[in-house]
């Protein structure tokens, strides 16, 4: 059977079609500035180098996702001889709050409960069903399937996910932690027991997925207990242009300062925040590690407030598991920032977490970077968020 996973943003769209005989990608792509001047389709066949690109207007996404499947069942550029050889598509969704622990095939009676979840996640839930409408309408019939970023997490004890305000907030509007980027966390998480050889229910793992979006979260016996994002993504590490946790009263006083709203406020701790806000340079890791070869002293500072949070999660997960057996870096920063992982595991070594400085050296390869004598296994592990999409969208449809 074949899968086309989607992921749909606000205006972009990521596919791929695998192969679920032997979960292969046969294909895979992208399409930007959906609903935009200059909407463009890039498109992937395995084993081709050339990129078939698109440049045609796409109104929304329905017009987004009728060009995907053009080219999915193009003649030369396409993977399938007719659309019907998709069995069932899988869609990322971002919020399902309370309502989903695991993915669960769409009915109407899912999408209502994923309207009402847009509250919790106006920009993301929106754009993830107009995904789903689109491909019901384009493909009647096909099975689709929701795969939720929140519920991997859904397993965290009341004491991790209450925040400490009048409990009425939490039974009335739902404000509670939820985390985020659940898919990849439970991913690599099962990933290290095969590569430690050891079953899942006898580890503790601490998970750090260091993208433009970071989160940590620590996963005992295969459940997650705890994890840095909270009632939204803006929680936890600093990131690339989000601020990560920061005092609440901040809030009111950069309001009063500025004479700017406190929704103001939040889009500029959402997007001018995090290692842009602090090197005021770049949100892009690359471009922080060229300035602070060129001695950037602002860069640099950037660097080590990101990696002290991440070295305050893995400790406090430390706490809270009371031990740990490996720490895993996976995401854009986390599978191929050498330097950023080696100044994150500096000083951990009392903890029994020692990083192998030639074994770190690698970029984007599943691979143990930990020395022979730590106690704690440090795991580099590439995540693969469309293959557990693809996974559940099979298991729940085949
Ligand atoms: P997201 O999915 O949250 O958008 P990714 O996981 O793709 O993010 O991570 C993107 C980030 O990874 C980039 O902004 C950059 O900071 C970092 N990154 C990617 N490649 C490298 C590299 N070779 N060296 C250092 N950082 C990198």
């Amino acid at each position: 059977m074949k899968v086309l996973v989607i992921n749909c943003g606000s205006s972009s769209l990521k596919y791929q079609v695998l192969d679920m005989t032997n979960e292969s990608v046969l294909a895979k792509g992208l399409v930007e500035r959906i609903g935009m001047d200059g909407a463009v389709l890039k498109h992937e066949k395995a084993g081709v180098d050339e990129k078939f690109v698109l440049e045609t207007p796409m109104k929304d996404h329905k017009d987004a996702i009728a060009n995907v499947l053009d080219a999915v069942v193009d003649g030369e550029h396409g993977v399938v001889a007719d659309i019907k050889e998709i069995g069932a598509v899988g869609h990322r969704v971002v919020h399902a709050g309370e309502k989903y622990a695991s993915s669960v095939v769409v009915t109407e009676q899912v999408i209502k409960d994923l309207e009402d979840c847009i509250e919790l996640a106006p920009l993301h839930n929106p754009p993830n069903l107009q995904g789903i409408a689109a491909c019901e309408e384009i493909l009647p019939g096909i099975p689709q399937v929701a795969v939720f970023d929140t519920a991997f997490h859904q397993t965290m004890p009341p004491e991790s996910y209450i925040y400490a305000i009048p409990y009425d907030y939490y039974t009335n509007y739902g404000i509670r932690r939820y985390g985020f980027h659940g898919t990849s966390h439970k991913y690599v998480s099962e990933r290290a027991a095969d590569i430690l050889g050891v079953n899942l229910n006898d580890l503790k793992l601490i998970t750090c997925h260091l993208g433009n979006g970071a989160s940590v979260s620590a996963i005992k016996r295969g459940k997650c207990i705890d994890t840095s994002m909270g009632f939204t993504p803006l929680a936890g590490l600093v990131m690339g242009t989000r601020s990560g946790s920061i005092d609440p009263a901040i809030i009111s006083f950069i309001s009063d300062k500025e004479g700017i709203s406190a929704d103001e406020v939040v889009d500029i701790l959402n997007k001018k925040s995090g290692m842009l806000g602090v090197s005021g340079i770049s949100s892009d890791f690359r471009d922080i590690g060229e300035a602070v070869e060129q001695g950037n002293e602002r860069a640099e500072l950037a660097l080590k407030v990101f990696a002290h949070q991440v070295r305050f999660y893995i400790g406090a997960y430390i706490a809270e598991m009371n031990g740990v057996d490996a720490i895993v870096f996976t995401a854009g920063v986390g599978e191929n920032d050498i330097d950023t992982r080696d100044i994150i595991c500096q000083e951990l070594g009392n903890l029994g977490i020692k990083l192998d400085l030639v074994k770190n050296k690698v970029r984007g390869k599943e691979t143990v970077i930990s020395r022979d004598d730590s106690k704690v296994s440090i795991l580099l592990i590439p995540t693969n968020e469309e293959l557990v999409i693809a996974r559940d969208t099979y298991e729940l449809t085949k």
